[in-house]
């Protein structure tokens, strides 16, 4: 469990914005944080489980490879019409988004194993699909996991001008019908970040208004590296074996497949009429870290294995906010930690029992911030992330 104290890194140039609010920060950890920490002790004492190399979590990243290889070659060397083809592309888009949940994001939070270049393997699995590991690691466990919901901070609400995920986004004439067309672009998340966002981040040195560390001329090689990697199994290795037209569609059916479900996933996690978008204080100061995580973050499905294994347990997004470098596996357990604790400190944690409810309150909260507000946002003033924490 970390304390909200993850420090920003050195701006390296001026940032874009000259009308700032200052950087915001948490009330000290409280009675909850340690009491959960005390009880989240006394469960890996008490099982004798260690909190990371679980032997179960190296077979499951053996399993989703395999799928994935398994799937690719199907795909590019046994599909014989267009049905064929079209199953072995979805099990493709499946299988990554499956290394996505349970592999490569074990892997960068560091929570798949105590030895830091056995995470980094781990974490590999994002860019053996062409996204950056480097960036996604700044982007998701800075900006998100800390600032969860937090408009103008927590990269994952920006959808730019096609969708109003928190009630401070500008109102536009399309979003009331984009409880129907998000889920359309959900399923362009991969080609965004991969032939997009990262570059975007790359080019501009910032996320946001969050400052990239500076990379080495290391990390540009493997930046660009990776890139090509991805390409060459993706699209230039089926283009030797069939017509390049047929490689870019089954390309998109997989990308979709994976899109969606990641997209669906994360959505259902955070942007939820369920959970609360704290506005940025005009004093910096917000409440509690781990009170703060359980505000803005509902689990679902939590009897379902099936969900649970596929999803690497993002389904118990509260307790992966909560304990997020501790394996994905140990996560129902602290569930039932993390609600017990919450209650005795009259705290609420938010879990929808089914998937069908959980995806009932996203199109909820769509159909919610689809109507005008009758207070015209104005564009939020974003916060000042060039200081060093701490
Ligand atoms: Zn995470």
């Amino acid at each position: 469990m970390t304390d909200g104290s993850l420090s920003f890194p050195i701006v390296n140039k001026v940032s874009p914005t000259p009308h700032l609010l200052p950087r915001p920060r948490f009330d000290p950890p409280g009675a909850f944080s340690r009491d959960l920490e005390t009880e989240a002790t006394a469960y890996f004492e008490g099982s004798g489980r260690s909190r990371r190399d679980l032997p179960r979590m190296y077979l499951k990243g053996v399993v989703m490879f395999t799928w994935w290889v398994t799937s690719w070659v199907l795909l590019v060397f046994f599909a014989k019409n267009g049905f064929t083809a079209t199953a072995a592309a979805i099990s493709l888009g499946l299988s990554i988004a499956g290394i996505g949940m349970s592999v490569q994001h074990d892997g960068n939070h560091g929570a798949a194993s105590k030895r830091g270049w056995v995470n980094r393997v781990f974490g590999c699995g994002l860019d053996v699909m062409g996204v950056c590991s480097f960036i996604w690691r700044q982007k998701h466990n800075t900006c998100h996991h800390t600032f969860t919901n937090v408009q103008g901070i927590d990269y994952d609400l920006d959808f730019g001008i096609l969708g109003r995920l928190s009630p401070e986004q500008r109102h536009l004439p399309w979003h009331r019908f984009q409880h129907i067309y998000l889920w359309f672009f959900y399923g362009f998340l991969l080609p965004k970040w991969v032939f997009h966002d990262d570059f975007v981040v790359l080019k501009t040195g910032y996320i946001g208004q969050h400052a990239l560390i500076k990379p080495t001329p290391g990390k540009l090689v493997a930046f660009f590296g990776w890139k090509v990697f991805f390409i060459g199994w993706a699209i230039v290795i089926p283009a030797m074996f069939h017509p390049l037209w047929q490689v870019v569609v089954f390309h998109m059916v997989a990308c979709f497949a994976l899109g969606l479900t990641l997209g669906t996933v994360f959505q259902l996690a955070h942007c939820s009429s369920e959970v609360e978008f704290p506005e940025l204080p005009e004093k910096g100061r917000l409440p509690e870290w781990t009170a703060h995580q359980l505000a803005t973050t509902v689990d679902f499905a939590p009897n379902s294995r099936l969900i649970t294994w596929f999803v690497g347990g993002l389904n118990y997004q509260s307790v992966h906010h909560l304990f997020p470098k501790v394996s994905h596996l140990h996560y129902p357990a602290l569930a039932r930690i993390v609600e017990r604790v919450a209650l005795k400190h009259g705290l609420r944690y938010r879990s929808q029992p089914t998937l069908w409810g959980a995806l009932g309150t996203h199109v909820g909260h769509l159909r919610a911030l689809a109507k005008k507000p009758s207070v015209v946002a104005s564009d939020a003033i974003p916060c000042d992330l060039r200081e060093h924490a701490g």
